[in-house]
């Protein structure tokens, strides 16, 4: 029977190995392994036809030592209260390592948005963002969009909290569209970046990534433009799958060519140049030099870890390598770009978004495209110096080393607060 995975126990686990690594108390696990603060809200929304639906939703903010709170709000049939804690605490060390002035947070609400028709969904994202209103703000709590929401869900938060509190707050949300505020580059960021990461370990273990082969599991937003980036910068994307399958060509596919045809009948799997089609299992155990799983967490587990065949896994999803899994991999040599690393870009390039409004529009597109990307190649670097040099690297992967710079920062941030 396969195991059931909890994000929330996974995320404590990576927790309770850092502090050993760095030798930390236990009071300094036990403030970080609980949310400062956590809200259920109750969502009752009048539906197209006239009857009432009840929607549950959370935010969780995770820790304010660096800044307010700063993560995404994901609309998915099966979040639930452990993944969108799990998923916050990720977001407090991604934006610590990423140097950003913000604390982690993250909000999500149990619901299939393809169900809901646009009225339905406006109604439901306002009804949201009214009931966690007072715990959201420009200096307090930052959403942003994560699974199935969009710019246009940003929009409607954006819009909903300044009726309520009756001005133009463009910076209590980030990813909004160009027309309020956002900007052209948020829409690509987190691939961009991905890419970027993917380009930056490849030079490390190849000389280069022109050439190399890549695998995509999952093709929304993160998925799409990193295969994109990747492509791009030389790579051949050999494989990409979505929800509902995969598919293979070994003499490389055209990213934007795939994303049309996604696009027009609603997944990947109706590509016509493809050769072969796969599972979604299959896209994992495939043999190739760089896998980007970009979908949901815990798809590399104990149970398939030992067939995973890709020399290096960049991981654009949040949380898709289990612990255990990943104690397999170190052992096989793979090398893991971890989450908080390669898929920073979005939270990043929300930053520079938030600067922007803050300032009332000064950053150009190209600024931030450049920003963005040397703050990646930076990132990238940094956590692969202190993997070579502080680390056994037959023991640890480059996680233990991004994990140790980002909860250092945030202990520091708390022991200077007087918190500890
Ligand atoms: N949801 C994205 C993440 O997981 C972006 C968060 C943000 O931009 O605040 O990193």
């Amino acid at each position: 029977m396969a195991v059931v995975h909890d994000p929330y126990e996974e995320a404590k686990k990576q927790l309770r190995q850092t502090i050993d690594l760095l030798g930390l108390s236990e009071e300094i696990y036990e403030i970080l392994a609980v949310p400062e603060r956590l809200v259920q809200v109750r969502l009752p929304v009048k539906m197209d036809d006239g009857t009432v639906k009840v929607f549950i939703g959370w935010r969780s903010q995770h820790n304010s030592a660096l800044g307010p709170y700063k993560g995404g709000v994901r609309y998915h049939p099966e979040t639930n209260v452990n993944e969108v804690i799990a998923l916050s605490m990720w977001m407090t060390w991604k934006n610590s390592l990423a140097g950003l002035p913000y604390g982690g947070g993250k909000g999500g609400i149990r619901v299939d948005p393809h169900k809901l028709s646009p009225g339905e969904l406006e109604r439901l994202s306002k009804a949201y963002f009214e009931a966690i209103s007072d715990i959201v703000g420009v200096d307090q709590d930052i959403p942003a969009p994560d699974v199935y929401t969009n710019p246009q869900t940003m929009a409607w938060f954006f819009d909903q909290y300044s009726r309520i509190k009756r001005g133009q707050y463009f910076g209590v949300v980030t990813g909004k569209p160009v027309e309020l505020g956002g900007m052209e580059t948020r829409i690509i960021a987190t691939g961009f970046g991905t890419a970027v990461a993917a380009r930056e370990v490849a030079n490390k273990l190849w000389g280069g990534v022109a050439g190399k082969t890549v695998a995509v599991q999952g093709y929304g937003n993160a998925g799409y433009y990193a295969a994109k980036f990747l492509h791009e910068m030389g790579a051949k994307v050999i494989a990409v799958s979505d929800s509902r399958g995969g598919i293979y060509n070994p003499e490389g596919l055209d990213p934007d060519d795939v994303k049309k045809v996604k696009n027009e009948t609603g997944s990947v799997i109706n590509y016509p140049k493809a050769v072969k089609k796969l599972t979604n299992e299959e896209i994992l155990e495939l043999e190739v030099d760089i896998l980007v799983p970009a979908a949901i967490e815990n798809v590399i587990t104990e149970e398939n870890a030992d067939k995973i065949k890709a020399k290096a896994i960049v991981e654009a999803a949040n949380g898709p390598t289990t612990p255990e899994a990943e104690e397999i991999l170190t052992k096989k040599g793979i090398v893991v770009v971890p989450d908080i690393l390669a898929n920073a870009g979005g939270v990043i390039m929300s930053h520079i978004e938030w600067v922007n409004n803050r300032m009332g529009g000064w950053i150009t597109e190209e600024e931030a495209k450049t920003r963005l990307e040397q703050k990646m190649v930076n990132n990238f670097l940094k956590v692969w110096d202190y993997w070579q040099n502080k680390l056994d690297t037959t023991k640890y992967n480059m996680r233990a080393a991004a994990y140790a710079i980002a909860v250092d920062r945030v202990v520091r941030a708390m022991k200077l607060r007087g918190w500890i």
